[in-house]
């Protein structure tokens, strides 16, 4: 059982762990029954006791990769050589992290007459995932448009599944795009290259007047950002959340 809230947050028990990508691994933890969130929200976990910590200190945000119908709570990480990612991944299942959150305004708009275009960059995936999720669950009517770039589909967290997310959800279209398809020993049908004006014009047909999300590291995010202004598209109109750390 996952244990009670406390001033600190929640003590949270890690269930399961694995890879969703090269270099890329989900870490299940189990829900605590009081843990209420969002679709698009974030959290951040402490790493109680850990056997080493470096200047980034024992903390991480992570937005939740899983919908709230799914049993357990997800967070989806690159993998790379850094103090708190090693210890994660060596943690014993069972062991515990400290929880708080849920936190930030990244979430689906409730006017369901606008369409939602979510713009992901890499590991910016994961609380698209949580959303796309959430309305294929609900058999929501919201028109929504995925647009997932990576280097190579290997890179692609969650790639089958939010492609298959199509069949259940027919407000739903998935665009997959690949920057660098020739490194990739997987084939690949897509997209490829960048998210860019010209891509978004040619899935864009006939979706009127969307609210746009834009997700990843921080470079992508001020990139797509300036493309959409470029592209007369109203402020209001654009939200974003950077993944400060890439
Ligand atoms: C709202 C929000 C939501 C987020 N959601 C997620 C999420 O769902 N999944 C996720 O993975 N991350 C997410 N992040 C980012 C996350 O919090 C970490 O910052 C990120 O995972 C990097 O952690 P780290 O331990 O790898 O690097 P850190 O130790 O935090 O790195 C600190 C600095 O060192 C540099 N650095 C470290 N390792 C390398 C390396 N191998 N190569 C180059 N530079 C390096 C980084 O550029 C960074 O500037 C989110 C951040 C925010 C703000």
């Amino acid at each position: 059982m996952s244990e009670a809230l406390n001033e600190d947050g929640y003590t949270v028990r890690l269930t399961e762990r694995r890879l969703v990508a090269e270099g890329t691994m989900a870490f299940h933890f189990e829900k605590p029954a009081q843990f209420v969130f969002a679709p698009g929200q974030f959290v951040d976990f402490t790493l109680l006791q850990p056997s080493e910590t470096d200047a980034a200190g024992n903390t991480r945000t992570f937005s939740i990769a899983s919908a709230p119908q799914e049993s357990t709570l997800m967070v989806a990480t690159r993998l790379r050589d850094t103090a708190f990612k090693r210890e994660l991944q060596r943690m014993p299942i069972g062991a515990t992290l400290r929880m708080e959150g849920p936190f930030g305004k990244l979430v689906l708009h409730a006017d369901q007459t606008r369409p939602a275009v979510f713009l992901a960059g890499g590991i910016g995936i994961t609380p698209f995932r949580s959303m796309v999720v959430h309305a294929a669950l609900q058999r929501s009517p919201h028109r929504i448009v995925l647009f997932y770039s990576n280097r190579r589909p290997e890179d692609a967290a969650f790639l089958d599944e939010l492609q298959a997310l199509q069949e259940k959800n027919p407000h739903y279209t998935f665009v997959g795009t690949m920057t660098e398809p020739g490194k990739s020993s997987r084939a690949w049908q897509g997209e490829t290259g960048y998210i860019n004006a010209a891509l978004l014009s040619k899935h864009l047909v006939n979706v009127e007047k969307p609210i746009y999300y834009v997700v990843g590291p921080p470079g992508m995010v001020t990139g797509l950002r300036t493309m959409l202004k470029d592209a007369h598209i109203d402020d209001a109109d654009i939200r974003t959340e950077k993944f400060a750390g890439y």
